[in-house]
């Protein structure tokens, strides 16, 4: 049912599944998908502006491919920087035969240039990649091309070959060299466009950590490299031109550093390396830890906590819209699972204002706004997915007390679904500080399940699933519901591991 998305790939794919079976009936057969890393894309990332009926009847969206790739990429980067990949943007170049750029952020694909199909994006060996779609019809429209002739011409006469007759790099820079007009046409579009995805998606991300190279012109070609990488600096991507030169990957060294000591944006080549990615997820899948064969670690009764927006703010900003020498005032009662103080803030953005926002008692070091995605189109901000008390990078908003208004330039965000337990809950469970499990509630003999909760481990009586009203109702709870099982005082969960 899958082939028409992928005719080139997934027919045989399955051809040969078929025929291991026959061969080797009792071998274990794992399929891993390589728009699987890419499951991630946010709606924006992942959907193209046509009517939703014609989106629906077929399937059209954005998958992204090379996710294996982009996925080995972002752990090779991790482990050559010694930095948490759910600490890095990266923005992943796979330039083989076929090409795709992929933004990872804070360990998430959040964009890439493939699209519903490995055309879009890059240009690539023999398929063009980026194309005004009213070219594809005022060929057709020239009834000279039909769609199997225009299939032909962009899936295979297209690209670097469509260009300059080959497709093969190493001939293309020889030649370019040599004063071939074609080929000095093609390396120009194919670095530009590249250029223009690193910009993009740093600006997509408010920055980038590291920019990766990897596939065949990535990993040997030193002049695209060089191309691509070009007057970066305003991004504080500064690249050694030697390191750049005489970069070379072996079985032995799998990453290469190419940026300036004084670069703030780590240059690397990476070695590509999907059979491993692609064994180590087909591992993961047989002992039973992957997403979708997640084994249960653990029942808990947990406490739920729903609060739409709320404040943590330090003293100073306390002080500032509340009056010199301000203390929050106590309630009394823990609200919603959350302690929050009697005093209200507002918020202000450029579509609108919200009022009553509590503030939690609790100060915080930095001054820190969690609002809802329904918040967001109400104060017509755009605030990003982040683990509580994480605002890196995140944009700001203005408040308003009774005393005052101030502008944050940063700590707007929309707080990821997590689970808080204690140090002793963790270790019963087997869970760590960051890491991810799915967490399924039962209540009137139906199932919510919240798929990629990160939990956080903090000094806490019992553990507190946080979850957004608009998510709860996403997984079929009613407002009503929730707050039943809120007051319940604790539901039955199964907590299961994700990859
Ligand atoms: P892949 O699909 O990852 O095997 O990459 C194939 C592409 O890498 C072809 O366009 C090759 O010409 C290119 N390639 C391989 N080695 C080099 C090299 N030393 N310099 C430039 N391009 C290369």
């Amino acid at each position: 049912s899958l082939s028409d998305l992928a005719p080139l790939h997934n027919p045989p794919a399955v051809a040969t599944i078929r025929l291991c079976r026959e061969l080797l009936p009792d071998l274990p057969q794992v399929a891993v998908f390589d728009t699987a890393f890419h499951a991630t894309l946010p709606a924006r990332a992942r959907e193209y502006a046509l009517p939703r009926d014609v989106v629906d009847r077929f399937g059209i969206r954005r998958y992204g491919f090379h996710g294996t790739s982009h996925a080995h990429v972002a752990t090779a980067v991790a482990a050559y920087m010694k930095v948490p990949a759910p600490q890095l943007r990266i923005v992943s170049c796979h330039l083989g035969n076929g090409a795709s750029v992929a933004a990872i952020e804070y360990g998430r694909s959040i964009e890439t240039s493939m699209g519903m199909t490995p055309m879009e994006g890059l240009v690539m060996g023999t398929r063009c990649g980026d194309v005004d779609p009213g070219i594809l019809l005022h060929l057709l429209h020239s009834g000279k091309f039909d769609a199997t002739a225009l299939d032909q011409l962009l899936n295979t006469r297209a690209g670097l070959s469509g260009v300059t007759g080959t497709n093969d790099m190493r001939q293309i820079e020889k030649r370019a060299a040599q004063g071939d007009e074609s080929c000095r046409l093609a390396l120009t579009l194919y670095a530009h466009r590249i250029r223009k995805y690193i910009g993009a998606y740093a600006a997509v991300m408010g920055g980038v950590d590291a920019i990766a190279f990897t596939g065949g012109v990535g990993e040997n070609s030193a002049l695209v490299r060089h191309r691509c990488l070009q007057r970066l600096e305003f991004l504080r991507a500064l690249l050694d031109e030697e390191a750049n030169r005489t970069a070379k990957l072996d079985a032995a060294v799998t990453v290469a550093g190419i940026s300036a000591p004084h670069s703030q944006v780590r240059l690397l080549v990476v070695r590509a390396d999907e059979e491993t990615a692609i064994a180590k997820e087909a591992a993961s899948c047989l002992a039973g830890t992957s997403r979708r064969h997640a084994a249960t670690i653990g029942e808990a009764a947990i406490d739920l906590s729903i609060l739409a927006r709320c404040a943590r703010l330090s003293q100073a900003t306390i002080e500032r819209l509340f009056g010199q020498g301000h203390r929050l005032q106590q309630a009394g009662e823990p609200h919603t699972g959350h302690q929050v103080a009697r005093d209200t803030i507002a918020l202000i953005g450029p579509g609108g204002r919200i009022e009553d926002v509590p503030v939690l008692e609790a100060l915080g070091a930095h001054d820190q706004i969690e609002i809802s995605r329904a918040d967001e189109f109400v104060l017509g901000v755009d605030a990003p997915v982040r683990i509580s008390g994480d605002v890196r990078n995140s944009p700001g908003i203005t408040l308003e007390g009774p005393q005052g208004r101030m502008s944050l330039s940063e700590g707007l965000v929309s707080a990821r679904r997590h689970l808080r337990m204690s140090p002793p809950d963790a270790a019963r469970l087997d869970v760590r500080d960051g890491g991810r499990v799915q967490v399924t509630i039962s209540h009137n003999g139906r199932h919510a399940i919240f798929d990629d909760v990160t939990v956080l481990v903090a000094p806490l009586a019992r553990p507190t699933l946080h979850l957004e009203p608009d998510e709860a109702s996403a997984a079929g709870i009613g407002r009503g519901e929730l707050e039943a099982l809120m007051h319940q005082g604790s539901v039955s969960a199964a907590i299961r591991r994700a990859a």
